[in-house]
């Protein structure tokens, strides 16, 4: 990127930037919730849309001077309609978290129950940790996956649901391997009077490029991110059935916010745009075998594979049985140039702040231009860290085939 200008006005944070450039363009992002936002949607979002104010919506605006600003709504509303075969769609939302916080606030009253994934097996903040917003105003009920198969057993969350009677029932997470049975989560709902929210923040690239099912048929609610999966800017955005377009909007705009980022919703539909294109369709299903590769590459080194595999972009590594934890395998492969998380795992006999286990994801790597032959290869040098006798003498060494991958597959314009 050119920082030209910066440089001229802001030596000291120029500098940061450029420093934040080599760290990515040097080292292998392994961080299953990020991507690399492609040059042109970083265009967009470093545009002159951030100095207007556009409270409002297309054509009921607060402020003058908005017609070429709801025209760029209005291209990013119907380009995520037609991507996810959605009846509504409020591209508004700065976040993910605000997206979830807007369908609370349009169909549940403080005190209304929330049936949601258990955060220690995968779910996130927002399904209703006691410090989020969502924990403080809701009744939380949570599920979790089976202690045999570590995955979502629809049976027994059906009892649960109908024992509960929750107001919402919230399918996806933030660390769970699996494809989500989104028309099963849809009966279960509607076997126990709740509403629907599919939250897709992980997965909405899956999605658009027909890699796991849409749940926008299905749900009364989809909550999904730009920036996961779907390689957009950094953002959030609503899906609803249409009778719920009203109060959805409502709730957004003047609900929980004020003038919309103009800049982002501009990169919400580029990204739309590239998404609908053959190259990620070729992409997302490239992530996937990705994953799947890695899992197995793992799995064939004595790795254990939480849920024994994947479905989707992202693998839980339980490092336990190798007598490591995930914080200090973070440090090793970090030292190493592998960017990757620690992780509770289902069940963690061991602390959040130091768990169990490790996520990898593959969105990143993938972006990269990555096949399964490379993936395999960095776990090779996974397992060569953190089987060593020195991990971080076995880091210092696999630093430069590290710095090597990453000059041969660089990161994407
Ligand atoms: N929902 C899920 C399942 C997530 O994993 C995340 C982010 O990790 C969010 C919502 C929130 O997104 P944001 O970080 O944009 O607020």
């Amino acid at each position: 990127m050119n920082f030209d200008a910066l440089k001229r006005d802001d030596p000291a944070l120029a500098e940061l930037l450029a420093n934040e450039q080599r760290r990515q363009a040097e080292t292998i992002d392994l961080i299953a919730s990020e991507n690399f936002c492609p040059r042109s949607i970083r265009q967009a979002v470093g545009s002159v849309l951030t100095d207007k104010y556009a409270e409002g919506y297309p054509a009921h605006r607060w402020y003058g001077g908005c017609a070429v600003i709801d025209a760029v709504e209005q291209l990013a509303i119907e380009r995520g309609r037609r991507l996810f075969g959605a009846e509504h769609i409020n591209v508004q939302p700065h976040s993910g978290s605000q997206a979830n916080m807007a369908v609370y606030f349009a169909v549940l009253e403080p005190g209304a129950t929330i049936l949601s994934m258990d955060l220690a097996h995968g779910g996130h903040l927002t399904h209703g940790k006691k410090a989020n917003f969502s924990g403080r105003l809701y009744r939380i009920e949570h599920y979790g996956v089976s202690p045999e198969t570590e995955q979502i057993d629809y049976d027994a969350l059906a009892r649960q649901a109908r024992r509960v009677r929750p107001h919402l029932i919230i399918g996806g997470a933030s660390a769970y391997p699996r494809a989500i049975d989104c028309a099963r989560l849809a009966e279960i709902a509607r076997g126990s009077g709740a509403r629907l929210l599919v939250d897709m923040a992980h997965f909405a690239g899956l999605v658009a490029a027909g890699q796991h099912p849409d749940p926008a048929p299905v749900a009364d609610f989809v909550t999904g991110t730009t920036h996961k999966t779907l390689r957009g800017p950094r953002g959030g955005f609503v899906i609803c059935k249409s009778e719920y377009a009203k109060t959805i909007d409502h709730a957004v705009f003047p609900g929980l916010q004020g003038g919309p980022l103009m800049h982002v919703i501009a990169g919400k539909a580029a990204a739309f745009q590239l998404a609908m294109t053959e190259a990620f369709r070729r992409y997302q299903a490239q992530v996937v075998a990705n994953a799947r590769a890695m899992a197995d590459e793992l799995a064939s080194l004595g790795y254990r594979i939480v849920s024994g595999g994947t479905d989707t972009h992202l693998l839980l590594v339980d490092l336990s049985p190798k007598g490591l934890a995930g914080a200090q395998a973070q440090a090793w492969l970090g030292r190493a140039g592998i960017v990757a998380n620690k992780n509770a795992i289902p069940f963690d006999s061991r602390p959040p702040v130091d768990p169990s286990g490790i996520r990898l994801g593959t969105p990143s790597v993938t972006a990269r231009g990555a096949r399964e032959a490379d993936v395999r290869r960095i776990v090779r040098w996974i397992h060569r860290i953190l089987a060593a006798g020195d991990p971080p003498a076995e880091a210092d060494a696999v630093r430069p085939e590290v710095l090597d991958f990453c000059r041969t597959l660089p990161v994407p314009d």
